[in-house]
């Protein structure tokens, strides 16, 4: 049942809940029994919070398919050991060290709030709480933005589209800081990868690392 204080969200949630439980819970009871044992997923997806980009989605996997950090802007901060949560470090070690995906997929997606405040630094200056560690995250961003301002400007579909271009890359470079990462990559036992889903027409875009052009998939 679900109580007077229930929202419409919560409200929503829970039918989700049980239609889940209808679909997805009782016919695949044997995968979820074998999950229970453990998981063994293959790709870790590095991919952004924004509501409209689900790589579980975007990929039609089942549980226990893929191993999923989503943030601002689908980044990578590079390997550091300054004092601090590393919460991406502390996935993508727990991905590659103890679960030996055998690849790190970077998602991309059009329309990234994160990547067009980095472009505008709209939020530059803000206080932590109030846009402060948005503008600290997406910093990271910082060095590549100045190319793409250079060439596109701050404004419009293609400086908006070079800046989330640019995030993907930004992010494989930061993955191969990781000793870990480097050295499996170097043996040939990961794979990176990066990836770009325009959610104005659906289509999966894949990096060509030799080019720097994405492609669609
Ligand atoms: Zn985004």
């Amino acid at each position: 049942m679900i109580d007077d204080s229930a929202t419409e969200e919560l409200t929503q949630l829970i039918e989700g809940y049980r239609r889940f439980r209808e679909k997805g819970w009782h016919p695949q009871r044997a995968r979820w029994d074998r999950l229970r044992e453990g998981q063994q997923p293959k790709v870790m997806v590095i991919a952004c919070s924004d509501s409209r980009v689900d790589p579980a989605q975007i990929f039609d996997v089942d549980p226990g398919e893929i191993f999923v950090v989503r943030n601002v802007a689908a980044l990578v901060p590079p390997f550091e050991v300054t004092t601090g949560r590393h919460g991406v470090s502390a996935a993508l070690e727990f991905a590659v060290q103890v679960l030996r995906v055998k690849e790190v997929l970077v998602l991309g997606h059009g329309m990234c709030g994160g990547c067009h405040a980095a472009l505008t630094q709209e939020l530059r200056g803000a206080e932590p709480g109030k846009g402060g560690f948005v503008a600290d995250w997406i910093a990271l961003l910082d060095d590549a933005r100045e190319e793409v301002v250079r060439e596109f400007g701050t404004e419009g579909q293609a400086a908006a589209r070079a800046m989330e271009f640019a995030g993907v890359r930004v992010s494989l470079q930061n993955l191969r800081t990781f000793p870990c990462v480097s050295e499996l990559e170097g043996r040939g036992k990961l794979k990176l990868r990066g990836a770009f889903f325009a959610i104005t027409d659906g289509i999966l875009h894949l990096l060509d690392e030799r080019t720097g052009r994405f492609h669609p998939a």
